[in-house]
């Protein structure tokens, strides 16, 4: 048996371990930081208070039950090609064929004061971590004495108007309309504003016309200042100051502004490409490296001649060339050719608000209560364990109905520990 290495059990390197664990000719281990599986895109509704963390995760052990994958829970350090070796935080681990797939994490663009004082939206940490500050701030507001430190202490910027910006946007505010007053009875000032801001001249850029007129409709409606055609440069934890000169008074600020690839130490340099990302072959084979491939958000893909500048970094793409490539190496134990990656681009789509989404299809748009029911039923089919889908249709039904989620707690480390 061959032993495959996939780093990273994200969309990429589970969907490849899942297939791979159907072949009798590889036995699979997989590595990754966390002990658990999540789902991304519904991250920011973890932020917002509106669902749980469990209901997004899920643990790699009880995931592999019975599929004969092995798990090895350590942070990726270093990849020795000559010997065929990673080295881990807890080990190092030999391989006959290696899957990098540890995907992205945020990008600062190399600002120091932001990414010392914005919070990230990447992982599961970063969204408790934000329900916390947000929950923080907010008690800290109603004890305030000035009206401007209230402002201050209840202001949110978004930085990037991406899906996850207008998500967490459009979220926010219907969180201020529909609980903050009831939560906060004391409060005897208008409870904080959220500004979005892009660099771009719209919303949702990689979306369609449409689409992005009713972001920006929408989130207009509910109350979201939008600043466009300018960029957030600088915050020192209490103003955040743009690029057109002006400055925003707020005690957070979300950095939803860009991804890029994380590093992969022993990768030769002239295989990495834009945004950090790994440059691979049509099998996703790592430039100048054999046996170590990388897929999804890891890699930069340019022989798709619909994608000549590389494919988005979207867990399509990542469950797509995950699926290939275990049926590549499969094919290659029995003898047989690799197929070429070529992306089916099935669509995107965008949650603005309470029964409202955009959906782009490949021919096609459409928009409001259906899109919204659409978007729910896309994003539940991929969550780990029936338990967990249950789980989230009834929280999802719960919070919908009655406007008003029970979630919002400030749980945090024991500060003496
Ligand atoms: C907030 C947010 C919202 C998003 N919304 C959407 C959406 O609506 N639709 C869409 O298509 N895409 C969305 N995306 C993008 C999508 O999540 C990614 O394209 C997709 O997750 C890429 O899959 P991947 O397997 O390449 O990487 P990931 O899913 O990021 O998985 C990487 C894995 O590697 C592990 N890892 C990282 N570093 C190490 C290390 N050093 N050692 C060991 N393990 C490591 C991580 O723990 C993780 O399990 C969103 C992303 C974010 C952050």
């Amino acid at each position: 048996m061959k032993k495959v290495v996939i780093i990273g059990g994200g969309f990429a390197g589970l969907n490849i371990a899942k297939k791979l664990s159907k072949s009798s000719s590889h036995q699979v281990t997989l590595v990754d930081q966390h002990n658990y599986h999540f789902f991304p895109p519904l991250l920011y509704q973890v932020a917002t208070a509106f669902i749980e963390p469990s209901n997004i995760s899920y643990p790699f052990r009880k995931l592999f039950q019975e599929k004969g994958i092995r798990f090895f829970m350590g942070e990726f350090q270093e990849l020795l090609p000559e010997q065929k070796k990673i080295v881990t935080s807890s080990g190092s681990l030999d391989y006959d064929v290696l899957v990098l797939a540890m995907g992205a994490e945020t990008n600062y663009f190399g600002n120091e004061e932001i990414s010392k004082n914005a919070l990230p939206m990447k992982s599961i940490e970063d969204a408790v971590e934000m329900r916390n500050h947000i929950l923080l701030q907010l008690e800290k507001a109603v004890r305030a004495e000035s009206a401007a430190e209230k402002t201050r202490l209840s202001n949110i910027v978004i930085a990037g108007g991406g899906p996850t910006g207008v998500e967490l946007a459009g979220m926010m505010a219907e969180m201020g309309r529909n609980i903050l007053t009831k939560d906060y009875p004391e409060a005897n000032f208008r409870l904080g504003k959220i500004y979005l801001v892009d660099g771009l001249k719209t919303l949702l850029a990689p979306m369609s016309q449409k689409s992005q007129n009713e972001a920006i409709k929408v989130l207009k409606n509910l109350g979201v200042e939008i600043l466009l055609d300018r960029l957030v440069q600088g915050y020192d934890g209490k103003e955040v100051s743009l690029s057109d000169g002006s400055k925003i008074e707020a005690a957070t600020l979300i950095w939803a502004s860009g991804v890029m690839a994380r590093a992969v130490e022993g990768v030769p340099k002239d295989a990495v490409g834009k945004g950090r990302r790994i440059l691979v072959d049509a099998h996703n084979k790592v430039n100048g490296l054999d046996d170590v491939y990388a897929i999804g958000d890891q890699c930069l893909q340019l022989s798709d001649v619909k994608f000549a500048n590389g494919h988005p970094q979207l867990a399509q793409v990542a469950i797509q060339q995950g699926d290939l490539l275990g049926e590549n190496l499969i094919n290659i134990a029995q003898g047989k050719t690799m197929e070429p990656f070529k992306y089916n681009d099935k669509g995107s789509m965008a949650i603005i608000a309470k029964f409202k989404a955009v959906v782009d299809l490949p021919k096609g748009f459409f928009k409001g209560f259906f899109a919204w029911l659409v978007w729910l039923f896309i994003h539940i089919i991929p969550i780990a364990g029936f338990r967990n889908k249950a789980k989230l249709a009834f929280n999802w039904l719960w919070s919908f109905i009655t406007n008003d989620p029970t979630l919002r707690l400030i749980i945090r480390p024991d500060k003496k520990e």
